[in-house]
């Protein structure tokens, strides 16, 4: 799932659970439903020099959302939601830890969590493109409930 999804998930996490000790797990865990679902994959899209320049486009988009989400009001303390929100995101940063290494489609190199993570996400299209909006659609709408 984008990284997007997956911040708004964790912020939606910490929104709906409101106990620190509960978020920080459940957060982690949203990553590996949330890549479970079949999604979007920008590799599908663009090649791996767009690739990088789209994710900091993402990042942007990230930056600009939360501002906005802030802007409307949230429940919860903003330092909850961005940490629950990196939090949610950090499984992926096993990828860029591989992909710098080159070893990201070598799945006997890759961590046994990283192999699980590689192994849920059976379903990566364009046509994914389609759950991602409506995912953040819902993510929205229950951060801001
Ligand atoms: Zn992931």
């Amino acid at each position: 799932m984008t990284a997007t999804n997956h911040a708004l998930t964790g912020a939606a996490v910490a929104t709906v659970l409101r106990q620190p000790l509960l978020i920080v797990p459940v957060a982690f865990a949203s990553h590996f439903v949330c890549d479970a679902l079949p999604h979007f994959k920008m590799h599908h899209v663009v090649g791996d020099r767009i690739k990088w320049s789209l994710l900091y486009a993402e990042g942007a988009l990230m930056v600009v959302l939360g501002l906005i989400l802030l802007a409307i009001g949230v429940h919860q303390p903003v330092w909850l939601l961005i940490v629950a929100a990196l939090i949610a995101m950090s499984p992926d940063v096993a990828w860029y830890y591989y992909g710098r290494r080159g070893i990201h489609n070598d799945i006997d190199k890759l961590d046994p969590l990283t192999r699980f993570h590689s192994w849920i996400q059976w379903s990566e299209t364009r046509a994914g493109l389609v759950l991602e909006l409506a995912w953040a659609g819902l993510m929205i709408g229950v951060i801001l409930k």
